[in-house]
């Protein structure tokens, strides 16, 4: 996978930035650690869903290991 980089210094870490409009919608800047050019943005909506998305997935591993481990035990 390529590494990210800057348009503006070529550094690669970046930061979200939260920040609320003063219609209050809520988003989150990316921006370059080194420099603060904003490389792009989320809205609210969809960090919600990504994190709603790992949690999905989060606990189908979860139950997966429990039944894996309830085999396991019963094997015995
Ligand atoms: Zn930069």
């Amino acid at each position: 996978m390529a590494r990210s980089k800057c348009p503006s210094c070529e550094y690669h870490e970046f930061e979200a930035v939260p920040v609320t409009t003063k219609s209050g919608q809520k988003f989150c800047l990316i921006q370059c650690v080194a420099c603060g050019t904003v490389v792009g943005t989320l809205d609210d909506v969809k960090i919600t869903n990504v994190i709603k998305n790992a949690e999905r997935k989060m606990s189908k591993f979860l139950e997966n290991l429990n039944r894996k481990v309830i085999n396991v035990c019963n094997r015995k």
